[in-house]
């Protein structure tokens, strides 16, 4: 590593201390010896969990996956309650991981990132904190978040609400109560989902004003049972390498090719089957074309709404609740714990507002187009994020040439492998856009990226070089491979859609995710560093752009694998 030219100067700054911050923390600081520090607008770590706190928060990728696998004697050791634990059990594994690993001392807290600028003729970032302090470091490793920037509040008036006005992705450390209030909630993907069963046990009233409805599908919780986490923790190595196998990130194997190749007594079967055995089984494991082909995708979707029909009493709300065209997952699937018959409630409404669109808050309530006011003690938004692009773009990055990510994003994010973008050299995005990111089991998902970067750090030293960033060429390629798999799916027939950056008004309608699946992007990589980091330019400092010669590719490869295998030994 290059010896830092100022002493302000660090190998490397990390931004966030969730999922992603923590370990990159830890492998950076740790594994490769390096000067870290990490900033977080955060009061602790946590990330995503540290900020969702609202009532009914809870993770949907089982627990026993959805959580770190670097570290055998951490996996062993932590005991999840639940099948699918609540919002306040991952923080507390989160702030054990950072108590065991000693992390909070290279992490910077209520310290918000508010520019990131590449100084070429030093080959180093500067980032400025909101309190205009400056902080510079050859490499910068990104663990933002890609579901961390709430989308902003869209309806005019909301800040003369006589009320509360709580957002999910920024609930309050203290209890809220609603017992007895008149409670109004915008949105109804995952988190609204999630927060309305919980809500309305308590509430006075609760209004649910819905645009498009969603196909929720039950999430099959319960207290983790002894024998089964036995049998996992036995088997956790096997159960890891087979979720690294899986589309999603999960060891789930029971999907069977067409949904349209088997009679619909078989289908029926198998639908039935996964609805029963909960998560996302019966998007991802029962027919493998449902994301691909209209008709097999019809009839999963004609299935959720007659479960939704026989779960609601009222037809007619029924009606309302059960989505009509556009087809299923192709906005992201919500699972759920008695949504469906919260509207059984007497104290439950449900408001159409896509009939009728939100106009304005007044300070009473909400005023639809219609002129109907609906009036609210509490009105919570569940109304999303600007999701993937987001988290990166708020950071107000300027790269090589003054070049702003603003700018080199402007019709929609441009990076090769969703990992690093042309132009910005040394800004390695965990998670990023176009990577399989949101669509893979995220604690994985975010190890397979800082292995990645981690990797390629090592390889940059072991060759004496220092700066590392795509070519121009490598980036467009793969923005146009990205774009050709969402083709090849359903993804571009849903409306409103944030995974094609349609949630937000005025963002590049572009598909933000890798399409093609986890393990075929981990092949993609593992090809990349076998041929010496193909698509990548490594250079000395700001010297021209050297040729890389690969020599030490495959040690740490070799490396990398032989690590992971004692970690899940
Ligand atoms: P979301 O899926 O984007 O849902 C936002 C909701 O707000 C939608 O129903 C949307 O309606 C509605 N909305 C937005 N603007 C509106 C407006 N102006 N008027 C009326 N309705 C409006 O956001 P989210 O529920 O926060 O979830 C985002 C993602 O976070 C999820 O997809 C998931 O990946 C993740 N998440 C995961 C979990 C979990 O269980 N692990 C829990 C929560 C969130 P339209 O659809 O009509 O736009």
């Amino acid at each position: 590593m290059v010896t830092s030219p100022a002493p302000d100067t660090r190998d490397a700054i990390v931004v966030g201390a969730g999922f992603a911050g923590l370990y990159a923390v830890h492998v950076l600081r740790d594994d490769l010896g390096l000067d870290v520090l990490a900033f977080d607008a955060a009061g602790d770590v946590g990330g995503t969990w540290y900020w969702n706190r609202y009532p009914g928060a809870r993770v949907d990728i089982e627990s026993v996956h959805y959580s770190y696998s670097f570290d055998d004697d951490l996996q062993q050791e932590w005991h999840w309650s639940e099948r699918f634990c609540a919002q306040p059990e991952i923080l507390r594994y989160l702030e054990h991981v950072a108590e065991r690993f000693d992390l909070r001392r290279s992490i910077r807290f209520r310290t918000r990132i508010t520019s990131l600028t590449w100084d070429d003729a030093a080959s180093l970032w500067t980032a400025t904190t909101a309190t205009g302090e400056a902080h510079r470091a050859r490499y910068v490793i990104s663990g933002a978040g890609t579901l961390s920037v709430p989308k902003k509040p869209e309806f005019p008036g909301i800040e003369d609400f006589a009320g509360e006005v709580y957002s999910t992705g920024h609930w309050p450390h203290e209890e809220v109560s609603f017992a007895g209030k008149r409670v109004g909630i915008v949105g109804v993907g995952s988190s609204g989902i999630q927060a309305i069963s919980e809500i309305a046990k308590t509430a006075g009233h609760l209004t649910v004003l819905q645009r498009t409805p969603n196909y929720a599908t039950p999430i099959g919780n319960h207290p983790t049972d002894p024998a089964q986490e036995a049998a996992e923790k036995a088997g956790y190595a096997a159960i890891r390498a087979a979720s690294r196998n899986h589309f999603l990130g999960v060891p789930y194997s029971d999907a069977q090719p067409s949904a349209l190749a088997v009679t619909p007594e078989e289908r029926r079967r198998v639908f039935d089957d996964r609805w029963d055995r909960g998560g996302f089984r019966l998007f991802i494991d029962s027919f493998g074309d449902i994301l691909f082909d209209r008709a097999a995708n019809d009839t999963v979707a004609g299935y959720i709404r007659d479960r939704i029909h026989e779960r609601v009493d009222d037809p007619a709300v029924a009606d309302l609740l059960a989505p009509e065209g556009y087809p299923y997952g192709t906005k992201r699937p919500p699972l759920e714990t008695d949504y469906y018959e919260a509207y059984n409630r007497p104290t439950v409404s449900l408001v159409d507002v896509r009939a009728n669109p939100i106009d304005a808050v007044t300070p009473r309530g909400v005023r639809l187009a219609d002129g109907t006011e609906h009036e609210f003690d509490i009105l919570v938004l569940a109304t999303g994020f600007d999701a993937c692009t987001g988290p990166l773009l708020a950071m107000g990055v300027t790269g090589r040439d003054g070049l702003r990510l603003a700018d080199h994003w402007a019709d929609g994010p441009r990076t090769y492998l969703g990992l690093m973008a042309s132009g910005f050299p040394n800004l390695f995005m965990i998670t990023g856009p176009q990577s399989p990111s949101v669509l893979y089991n995220m604690p994985l998902a975010i190890e397979d990226h800082i292995d990645f970067t981690a990797d390629a750090l090592r390889h940059l030293r072991a060759t004496g070089r220092d700066v590392v960033e795509p070519t121009a060429e490598a980036e467009d390629e793969w923005v146009a491979h990205t774009e050709e798999l969402a083709r090849a799916t359903l993804l571009p027939d849903s409306p409103t859609s944030w995974y094609m950056g349609r949630n937000v008004p005025g963002k590049p309608r572009r598909v933000l995710v890798y399409l093609g699946g986890a393990p075929a992007y981990r092949a993609r990589c593992d090809e990349v560093v076998a041929r010496g980091y193909e698509g990548f330019r490594l250079s000395a400092g700001s010297d021209h752009p050297a040729d890389d010669t690969a020599d030490d590719t495959a040690d740490h490869t070799a490396d990398r694998t032989a690590d992971r295998a004692v970690a899940q030994a």
